[in-house]
């Protein structure tokens, strides 16, 4: 894995942002404050039964020793307990997955919609996405007889949208908006499942020693501000291990089923593309013990670098065998691939060749090219101006209306910038970057610019034409075609005691991403075979850090407490 684990509280320097809406951090003195709270059992205590829990049901993180690069296993980073959630938008997040998941494979087929978006600007600034989209192009567009079981093949999608609550001003409720939506490698279904059931366990076992502090932060996210006024439903079940497997599966089983003449099913697997030196192998571990447990369907393990010199593809069927063991390889899940890093060889190396190779198989891939494209953040942007979501559903306003609902403010910092994205750029060199994010194309967290950075990075890369110095004369420098602008999303801030390593790193105010699992399988003529809400995760950090993965050090894992 290209990020470490950190123990330490990644705790940035205070943004603009943070000013705007200020927390009261306080990682010292956490017994005294903690204590005041949760006066009828002592934080030990808890934690104990937290670490404990979490050892005995896989709530863990690879980790590796620095003499002899050997490794052991260690508690994941995770809240305490977990955070009061508005049901109504736990549920609006669960079933509008559906109509989320269907959208990317309707991107994924509309090779002008991702050469307009991708192409020109994004790819010349970002190698990387230029070269998903020529792979892509190379297979699925151009008439290419070596790509046709590509073509002929089905797509597995295993997303995850996640979502942060924001309210326009402090008199309006909280609305559940879009953060992004990952199509590749989406992680923490695994963990996710086993913390739902650690928090279910905290919260049931320990109800009268928690309840105060439960409601303490059920009256934050409540609709009427301050009013516990529904009745907490408590941690729902998380289907996420059972949803997810059964989406492998169902594509497993129709890859026996269209191939049946020539396949010994008997030696079918799933490969899963991992990193090298991956940390969260547990979480992935879980999915692979539940293929096997529950379907008895194997999966073995490769990175892409491994990979390349085991790839046997039969050009004409599209089978591919690993030459190592003498698999057929039916189905293909990446937990790796989305950044440059984990193509270490280059650009025309053997990392990318394999990736080639794999596509061009009737195997199904989770993700195809396409299906990676259709997540890029620049992609949630176009999908956010007026009539594209249209494009995609020509007759279902229900749909465009409830996926709509989900969007922020997002803007092109390209040439295809309109004058409103201009004036939102205009904006953060006015001074109000604490409202706005700017956004590269790359995955898995830290690569984000917020308040004083983000107002550096437009000054540096903007200029005016002629001496008034508003939008209509803003010129964006051709570097900023690879990011996005979005608007800033200011979530509830509720306590939090975070753990790290299984040891308490501190209690404060905290802020909350819920991610919504959605799996769909499609066949190559665009029939929807399976579509479906897979689960859900919830990410807590400390609400004066900026970034938000869990993999990358910021966040830890959680569960929403719906109330
Ligand atoms: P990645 O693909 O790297 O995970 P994200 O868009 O999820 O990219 O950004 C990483 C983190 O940055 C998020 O988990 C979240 O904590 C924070 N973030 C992203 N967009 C916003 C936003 N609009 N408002 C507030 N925080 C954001
Ligand atoms: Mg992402
Ligand atoms: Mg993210």
């Amino acid at each position: 894995a290209t990020f470490a684990w950190t123990t330490t509280n990644k705790v940035q320097s205070t943004s603009a942002a943070a000013a705007a809406s200020p927390p009261q951090i306080s990682t010292t003195s956490t017994e005294v404050s903690i204590q005041a709270i949760m006066s009828d059992i002592p934080l030990d205590t808890l934690a104990a039964h937290a670490n404990s829990y979490a050892s005995a049901n896989g709530i863990q993180v690879e980790r590796r020793r620095d003499d002899d690069n050997s490794s052991f296993f260690e508690c994941a980073p995770m809240s305490l307990l977990p955070n009061a959630y508005p049901k109504d938008a736990f549920q609006q997040a669960h079933d509008v997955a559906p109509a989320f998941n269907e959208l990317i494979d309707r991107v994924s087929r509309d090779p002008a919609f991702l050469q307009d978006t991708l192409g020109g600007g994004v790819s010349n600034m970002d190698p990387y996405t230029g070269k998903l989209l020529q792979l892509y192009q190379q297979v699925y567009v151009n008439e290419d007889t070596s790509s046709k079981p590509a073509k002929a093949a089905d797509r597995l999608g295993i997303h995850r949208s996640d979502y942060m609550l924001h309210r326009p001003t402090e008199q309006d409720p909280y609305q559940l908006k879009q953060v992004e939506l990952n199509t590749i490698a989406a992680s923490f279904a695994g963990l996710s499942c086993k913390i739902a059931s650690l928090h279910q366990y905290l919260t049931t076992r320990f109800a009268t020693e928690t309840s105060d502090w439960m409601e303490a932060n059920q009256k934050i996210v409540s609709p009427d501000n301050n009013e516990a006024t529904t009745v907490a439903v408590g941690v729902p079940e998380n289907p996420a291990l059972q949803r997810i497997p059964l989406a492998m599966k169902t594509a497993f089983d129709r890859y026996a089923q269209r191939f049946v003449d020539t396949v010994n099913k008997k030696n079918l697997v799933i490969l899963f593309v991992v990193q090298d030196g991956e940390t969260n192998t547990v979480d992935q571990r879980l999915l692979e013990f539940a293929l096997w447990e529950t379907h008895g369907i194997p999966v073995t393990r490769r990175s892409l670098t491994k990979l390349h010199s085991d790839l046997e593809l039969n050009q004409e069927s599209g089978a591919m065998i690993l030459r190592s063991t003498g698999q057929e390889v039916a189905v293909v899940y990446f937990r790796a691939g989305y950044a440059p890093t984990d193509y270490p060889d280059g650009d025309e190396g053997i990392e990318w060749h394999a990736r080639l190779l794999l596509e061009q198989s009737r195997a199904a891939k989770c993700p195809s090219l396409g299906y990676h494209l259709a997540g890029t953040k620049k992609v949630q942007q176009e999908l956010a101006r007026p009539g594209v979501l249209e494009r995609f559903y020509p007759d279902d306003k229900q749909k465009v209306e409830a996926m709509r609902l989900c969007f922020a403010g997002l803007y092109s910092m390209g040439d295809d910038a309109t004058p409103e994205d201009l004036q939102a750029a205009q904006n953060v060199l006015d001074g109000k970057e604490a409202f706005y994010v700017l956004k590269p194309q790359r995955e898995g967290g830290g690569y984000n610019f917020y308040g004083k950075d983000l107002a550096k990075k437009l000054k540096e890369n903007t200029s005016h034409k002629g001496s008034d110095k508003d939008a209509s004369t803003l010129q964006l420098g051709e570097n900023l075609a690879e990011y996005i602008l979005m608007e800033r999303l200011f979530p509830p801030q509720q306590r939090a005691i975070l753990l790290r390593g299984g040891k308490v790193e501190g209690s404060g105010d905290s802020v909350s991403e819920l991610g919504c699992y959605g799996c769909i399988l499609v066949d190559h003529e665009g029939k929807v075979l399976h579509n479906e809400y897979a689960g859900f995760l919830l990410r807590t950090k400390f609400s004066n850090v900026d970034e938000g993965g869990v993999a990358s050090g910021f966040a830890t894992l959680s569960s929403p407490y719906l109330c």
